[in-house]
């Protein structure tokens, strides 16, 4: 492969539309990474997917910039999922010296992103 070639992959590969983590190609079910959601979540999208997948995303980073409505919310989910599991942990060790039994924990339901409307969690990961 020549230099000329790995050039132009590289360039092909930051430019494509498609979701950098489930590779969905439909356009319309695509956003920007980097954009600023109106919506409001529990922490930046770039930190979810770091503390959710453990993939490093930034501006630049040469790989596509965008992601599609139903990883949007699947991270979203798994990203407060991950809180309630850090906060019974702690809640749960705290026993020992607090002696008080913690209450219940509310596990968030997943999301309908918009647009378009998640599917349930399962079909979406087949
Ligand atoms: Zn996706």
């Amino acid at each position: 492969m020549t230099k000329p070639e790995i050039k132009r992959r590289e360039e092909e590969l930051q430019s494509k539309r498609v979701c950098r983590f489930c590779l969905e190609p439909d356009a319309s079910l695509l956003s920007k990474i980097y954009e600023q959601q109106t919506k409001c979540s529990t922490a930046p999208l770039t930190l979810q997917i770091m503390a959710c997948v453990a993939i490093e995303v930034y501006p630049g980073d040469g790989m596509p910039e965008f992601i599609c409505g139903t990883c949007r919310g699947v991270m979203e989910h798994s990203y407060q999922f991950k809180q309630i599991c850090k906060k019974a942990d702690s809640l749960l060790k705290s026993f020992l010296t607090s002696g008080e039994w913690p209450a219940k924990l509310t596990v968030p339901k997943l999301m309908p992103q918009s647009p378009p409307a998640t599917v349930s969690l399962v079909s979406s990961i087949r």
